[in-house]
């Protein structure tokens, strides 16, 4: 028997045996039993199967196409206006919207749990902004409101509150600026300008930029490669500069004194580039990897502003990569080092 409309049979089988029962019972209370009916002619008997398997198929089609209609009603209602409605399939097969309203709801509680780890990663992110800006406001508020409400004499100490105060500024000003680089990623709104250019020139004019910062760290800087054939790549040179940097940078800020860092560039295949930063400084447990590029994302929670960071530079190192259609990579251990990478396309 056909499965599909089992529902609609079984009532229908119903129906028309409650109702012959009642032409019976009728009839008996009415004939005083119901030997004239089992007197009667054989095609009295035939037409009156007859008319009970018609009275059967008129009831159960009727059934089939209320069923349909509710159904349709409430398959067009309740699926979005992306999924397509077969017709076919829904006059046909009422399994197969069963089906297609189970995988609905299977998508439907997929998209709600996508939304439900977006929500928390914005209430997240909206808390350790809250706490980045905090510090700094708080640290100019302290400054100006004790020069404003307590007489200081002293030139020197009025001008140290000043510099104190003018520093919570700046600070506040990197996070913003970075903030509003990350957004304009975000949004799709910063366009690359795409040059061609060597790429060892380029980090060899980053370490030369940075070696007196790098000596003041007590770190050696250091780019390991043989500068005779050029590496010519297609990318942004200021950002893919602001990358590089970046990612030195760090590898100061978690460095130990007397490291190294080394750039190093590996091939990966004709057509790409590996650009490695490698240093030997504190190293990252493997837990913290997976969300390491994310905004605000710190390995201690102590939270190493001192060093100050916005807690924003991976992740904008990550946007610029992922804008150029490049991969980024990071591989480290506690105590041993790290290593940042990321493709970059040959011309
Ligand atoms: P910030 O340095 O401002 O805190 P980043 O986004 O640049 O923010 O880095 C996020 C976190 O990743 C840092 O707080 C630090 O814990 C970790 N980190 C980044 N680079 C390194 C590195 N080279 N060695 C060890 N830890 C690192």
């Amino acid at each position: 028997m056909n499965q599909r409309f089992s529902t609609a049979i079984q009532l229908s089988f119903l129906i028309v045996i409650l109702f012959t029962l009642i032409v019976v019972g009728l009839f008996y209370v009415y004939t005083g039993g119901i030997a004239p009916l089992l007197a009667a002619k054989l095609y009295v008997i035939i037409g009156q199967i007859a008319l009970f398997f018609v009275a059967f198929f008129i009831i159960q089609l009727r059934i089939e196409n209320f069923i349909l209609t509710k159904v349709r009603e409430l398959y067009k209602d309740l699926l979005p206006t992306g999924i397509p409605l077969n017709e076919d399939s829904l006059q046909k097969d009422v399994i197969s919207i069963t089906n297609s309203l189970q995988r609905f709801a299977k998508e439907s509680k997929l998209e709600i749990e996508l939304l439900k780890d977006k929500e928390n990663y914005r209430r997240e992110f909206i808390g350790n902004l809250a706490h980045e800006l905090k510090t700094p406001l708080f640290t100019v508020q302290s400054y100006i409101y004790t020069l404003l409400e307590e007489n200081i004499k002293d030139k020197k100490i009025r001008k140290k509150y000043l510099e104190k105060a003018a520093n919570g500024i700046d600070r506040l000003n990197f996070i913003i600026n970075d903030l509003d680089l990350i957004t304009q990623f975000e949004t799709g709104v910063t366009n690359l300008d795409i040059e061609h250019f060597d790429i060892k020139v380029l980090i060899n004019d980053i370490v030369e930029l940075l070696e007196i910062q790098s000596e003041k760290k007590g770190i050696n800087l250091v780019s390991n490669f043989d500068d005779s054939t050029p590496i010519i790549v297609a990318a942004d040179t200021e950002r893919i500069t602001q990358v590089i940097t970046n990612l030195v940078i760090n590898s100061f800020k978690y460095g130990v004194k007397n490291g190294t860092t080394e750039i190093e560039i590996s091939p990966l295949n004709e057509q790409k580039i590996l650009v490695r930063v490698i240093d030997n400084g504190k190293g990252i447990a493997e837990e913290h990897l997976p969300r390491l590029f994310e905004r605000f994302y710190r390995v201690e929670k102590t939270r190493n502003r001192n060093e100050g960071g916005s807690g924003l530079g991976l992740a904008i190192v990550k946007h610029i990569i992922e804008a150029h259609n490049e991969k980024i990579f990071v591989e480290s251990s506690p105590n041993v080092g790290s290593e940042f990478s990321f493709t970059l396309t040959r011309v």
